[in-house]
């Protein structure tokens, strides 16, 4: 079986001519499956610029990245929007739609899904808040909720629809030190659970504990993949 996630010598610069800069050197990195792997480094070390390559919501410039089996190189605009679909996303703020309730919001996961009758995606949803503690608080509006329900909600909709990969970019930057730990642990708990990776972002040196492995960037390099020791062991 092949990696969920898998990088070789992915490359990435911004900008045109004298202001080109490369952000991404050579790059390897890879997911194994079922494997939380943590990603940190210094502000403007890159990992941002990684993550949204390996979300395809950029294109790749140079190298090979297999995400869920599909190569990203030279990837079609199509071909991302439907690997996008098979990922759960969790960014620094909640990114919640403000109109709809929890309920909604992980509800719209699962609109792709065109099988799945209204009444049993608003079902589902309540299971999976129920799953991250907010039973009481499905109806409530993204405003009414705490910066950890809300972050407790995002969790839920990122795998709602059963997403092969979770890619999650300073989730816990927001929160308080007592929120930020219950959110990872929750995310680790239900990724576990599903047997489903997770790739996170972080330079919160409270939730290293939640990893398998911790891959450490510096200036759009990786300077340590978190597996040195292990192997020599
Ligand atoms: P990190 O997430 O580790 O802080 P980023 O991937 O966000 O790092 O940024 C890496 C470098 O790329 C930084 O120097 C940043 O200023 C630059 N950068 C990030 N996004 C853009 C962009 N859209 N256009 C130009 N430069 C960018
Ligand atoms: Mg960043």
């Amino acid at each position: 079986m092949t990696a969920p996630v898998l990088l070789r010598g992915v490359t990435h610069a911004y900008g045109e001519g004298d202001l080109r800069k490369a952000v991404l050197r050579d790059v390897d990195l890879s997911v194994a499956e079922g494997e939380i792997v943590l990603l940190t480094g210094p502000s403007g070390s890159g990992k941002t610029t990684l993550l949204t390559l390996i979300g395809a919501l950029r294109s790749l410039q140079a190298g090979s990245c297999r995400v869920l089996g599909e190569e990203l190189r030279d990837a079609t605009e199509g071909a991302r929007v439907r690997l996008r679909r098979r990922i759960g996303f969790i960014f620094q703020h909640h990114n919640l739609l403000g109109f709809l309730t929890a309920r909604q919001n992980v509800a719209m996961a699962l609109e792709q899904d065109g099988d799945l009758a209204e009444r049993e995606r608003l079902a589902r949803a309540g299971a999976l808040l129920a799953a991250v503690g907010l039973a009481d608080h499905a109806e409530k509006l993204p405003a009414q909720l705490s910066g950890g329900q809300r972050q407790r909600v995002s969790v839920a909709r990122a795998l709602a629809a059963g997403p092969g990969l979770v890619l999650a970019d300073e989730p816990t930057a927001a929160l308080d030190r007592a929120s930020g730990q219950e959110v990872v642990h929750l995310l680790r708990d239900l990724a576990r659970s599903r047997g489903v990776p997770i790739l996170l972002v972080t330079h919160d040196p409270r939730i290293l504990d939640i990893a398998d492995r911790v891959v450490a960037m510096e200036d759009g390099r990786i300077v340590d993949d978190g597996r040195g020791a292990a192997a020599a062991g």
